[in-house]
Formats: structure tokens, C-alpha cells, sequence
């Protein structure tokens, strides 16, 4: 009889971590428990209790680390989420698309307009090649953590990586959510001004009727592990037929590239070095 309580009640235990682990698994419709959407698929789950070495960085102040005189602009890092095999959400709400497709338009949208604003621009992957050394599994995903450790190579100013949500079955659930670490050793700290500079002109720019949840959020590899201030945007939700038609039209990818673009520019103004 004791032996049958003690069986009962390690199972009950297994049944509840089982479900604490599925939480923070991949991106999949159905994890309402969720507290911040569903696109979870770029949360590590290792030890983040000492991880200011083993990919690089070193942490300085934000005046140490202005940019170059010789350096003609900033340089910006733009991340379309997922690609190769992983494709990410959207399967059946994106029509012929899922999230990979559409991060890729809306950031090389992204890098036409921050070129235009006088930035340096490069991209994570162009959608057809993982770049070299970024596929350590050499398992045609482009992890998060590989980008991170990637991104950690580059000489850049700043990073964002763009991306879909889903939510369940649920589709009232929409809009953008801009995801940011602020307490977080970085070589500069402009992770939380540059979010709120973007969200400010998502607002200003009228790409949404809602406004831009910020989140200071630390399970993300690719805002944590990346060594300078760093956002993740989710564009809006594929669940919901409103957020679902905008990200599927040119001309509203194009209003909200340059929306972020020029909160990007915002920031970084008095910053760019006089051409
Ligand atoms: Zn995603």
C-alpha cells in the first residue's frame, strides 16, 4: 500500500516536470502556458548562471565602446529567424509561407532601409546558406545558439533578429512583442533604449493599432548570448487573420522595415559618425 502511494506520487511528479520541460521545448501552436506568446523555439534552457565567458565577450562601458572614428557608420546585424530546415511556425495559417519565408522578406526589407539611414547592414544567412562554421550539428538548422556564437565573430554595433508568433487556437491574440536584455553583461547597454526607440516609432509610423509589448526577457539565446545590445521582434501573431494578412502584404512589410529602421536611427542619430 506504501509502495503503491510512493509509485502514485513519483508519477505525478514526472507528469508536472514533463510539462514544466515542454514549456520551454520549440515553437508549437498548442503551448497556451506560454506567458509571452509561443514562438519559444530560440529559448536554451542550459545554465545561465555563469555565462559571461566561453563565447568571447568581455564587458565594457558604453564609452569604451563607441564606435570607431574610422568606422564610417554603425553596423547592424539583422537575423531572420529559423530558415533551412527549420522552417518555424505558421504551417497552415501563411498559405504557400511559414516564418522562415516571411523572416527573411520582412529582414531584408529591414537592411534596404537601415542602408538608407546610413547604416552598415549585415545579415545572420541569407535564406541559402548557413554561414561557415554556423552549423556545428551540421543538421541544416541554423540554431540559435549557433547564431549567437556566429554573431559573436562580427564587428557590429547592434542585433535583431525578426520572427512570427503562433498562439494556440486562440486567434484573437495578436500583436508585436520586442524582446530585450537589460541586465545582462553586453559590451554596450543600449539593448533597452534601442528597444523602446523602435517601439516608439512602430507607434509613430502607425504600423499596428496596437502598441509594441517590450519584454525584458533572459531565456533568449540570441538577445542573452550575442555580445551587443540585441532585440527579437515578433512581427505579429499568424494565428490572428488580422496579423496574418499584414505579414503576408508587401506594402506592410515595407511600412514596418522602415518603422524599425528609422527607431534604429532614432537611437543611433547622434552616433553615426558625419559621411
Ligand atoms: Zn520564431
Amino acid at each position: 500500500m506504501k509502495k503503491n502511494t510512493f509509485g502514485f506520487n513519483f508519477i505525478l511528479i514526472a507528469l508536472v516536470f514533463a510539462l514544466i520541460v515542454s514549456m520551454f521545448s520549440g515553437c508549437s501552436k498548442s503551448k497556451k502556458t506560454a506567458v509571452q506568446g509561443t514562438d519559444t523555439g530560440y529559448g536554451i534552457s542550459r545554465d545561465i548562471s555563469n555565462t559571461t565567458d566561453g563565447i568571447g565577450r568581455e564587458t565594457k562601458t558604453t564609452e569604451e565602446t563607441a564606435p570607431p572614428k574610422e568606422r564610417n557608420g554603425i553596423i547592424v546585424c539583422v537575423d531572420p529567424g529559423h530558415g533551412f530546415v527549420d522552417g518555424g511556425c505558421g504551417e497552415g495559417y501563411l498559405g504557400e509561407y511559414l516564418e522562415k519565408d516571411i523572416t527573411l522578406q520582412v529582414a531584408l526589407k529591414l537592411k534596404d532601409e537601415l542602408i538608407k539611414n546610413g547604416f552598415e547592414v549585415v545579415l545572420t544567412h541569407d535564406g541559402t546558406t548557413i554561414p561557415e562554421g554556423g552549423d556545428s550539428n551540421f543538421n541544416n538548422i541554423f540554431s540559435a545558439t549557433e547564431r549567437a556564437v556566429y554573431v559573436n565573430t562580427l564587428d557590429i554595433d547592434y542585433f535583431i533578429s525578426i520572427h512570427v508568433n503562433a498562439f494556440g487556437d486562440d486567434d484573437s491574440v495578436s500583436g508585436m512583442q520586442l524582446y530585450y536584455e537589460q541586465n545582462y553583461n553586453k559590451v554596450n547597454d543600449w539593448s533597452k533604449p534601442i528597444a523602446e526607440s523602435i517601439s516608439a516609432s512602430i507607434i509613430s509610423h502607425e504600423v499596428d493599432t496596437k502598441s509594441v509589448q517590450l519584454i525584458d526577457y533572459n531565456t533568449l539565446a540570441v538577445t542573452r548570448e550575442t555580445h551587443v545590445a540585441a532585440s527579437l521582434l515578433e512581427i505579429g501573431y499568424c494565428t490572428n487573420p488580422t496579423d496574418n494578412e499584414n505579414m503576408l502584404s508587401e506594402s506592410w512589410q515595407n511600412s514596418l522595415a522602415k518603422a524599425v529602421a528609422d527607431g534604429i536611427y532614432d537611437f543611433f542619430k547622434d552616433k553615426i559618425q558625419a559621411k
